[in-house]
């Protein structure tokens, strides 16, 4: 049985005071949603204070990258370390926009999982192809390479119970344009079997694949109903409380 898992990755957006103001919010609709995860992935600088805002609740808050460096002349950076110790428990890793614009390869992916997981920290790991490879049919082949080089040889009981595997195709993030149910399925489908063949059953049944690519609260129901579908990594609609709101509400039962 998995927990649907819905998660705003709210980007290089949010000031300190709509951060707070978001957070004591959420608590209400925390203490209401059984049956669904719900999770804030906050700019490096509220950090702290996101945790600390819904400190007692059972939202999880993590950040959006790491280094896995313990520390270091890596001027900008923030440590996997660090975000540790201000007491996040998750990260994203291999964010597309992490991918293609700050140019990290599927190697650095697999560094930051190995150092996340080391110190405890669980992760988020995004798959997802460009239009372009989607369009000369190599879907499968990216988000396999991808899933492969990050999560070969990796303890089961990690990857069942401390990986989450987001699938987002590159062309649906922050474009408006989000995969029919049908392509997610598809892909969510490639994604479970490829958990079954590299750590069997009883892990590829337990692991959660959540979709992201502009998931909205008119869409979630539909892209949720997919059997493979667990959850949503959101980005835009996951920065006003109201939104996030309905998609959490909507995302209860969205899991097999
Ligand atoms: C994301 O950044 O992970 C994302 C899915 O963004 P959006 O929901 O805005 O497409």
């Amino acid at each position: 049985m998995r927990t649907p898992f819905i998660a705003g990755n709210w980007k290089m957006n949010l000031d300190g005071a709509e951060c707070a103001a978001f957070c004591a919010g959420l608590r209400d609709v925390a203490a209401e949603a059984e049956g669904v995860r719900l999770g804030v992935f906050p700019p490096f600088v509220y950090l702290g204070a996101v945790v600390e805002a819904l400190a007692g609740t059972d939202v999880v808050v993590g950040a959006q990258t790491a280094r896995p460096e313990a520390s270091g002349a890596f001027t900008g950076e923030v440590a996997m370390r660090q975000v540790k110790d201000v007491g996040a428990t998750h990260v994203i890793l291999g964010h597309s926009e992490r991918r293609h614009v700050f140019g990290e390869t599927d190697a650095d992916v697999r560094a930051r999982l190995d150092v996340a997981l080391e110190l405890g920290l669980d992760v988020i790991l995004c798959v997802g192809e460009t239009l372009e490879e989607r369009h000369t049919g190599r879907t499968e082949q990216v988000v396999t390479r991808q899933f492969e080089q990050a999560l070969s040889n990796i303890d089961d009981a990690a990857v069942a119970e401390r990986i989450t595997v987001a699938y987002e195709p590159v062309w649906a993030i922050g474009t408006g344009e989000t995969a029919t149910p049908e392509q997610a399925q598809d892909v969510h489908a490639q994604l479970r079997a490829l958990a079954d063949r590299h750590f069997g059953g009883d892990v590829s049944s337990r692991l959660v694949i959540q979709y992201g690519g502009s998931v909205k609260p008119d869409n979630v129901a539909t892209l949720l109903a997919c059997p493979d579908v667990d959850g949503a990594l959101v980005g835009g609609a996951s920065l006003k409380l109201e939104s996030f709101e309905t998609l959490a509400r909507l995302g209860v039962g969205g899991a097999a």
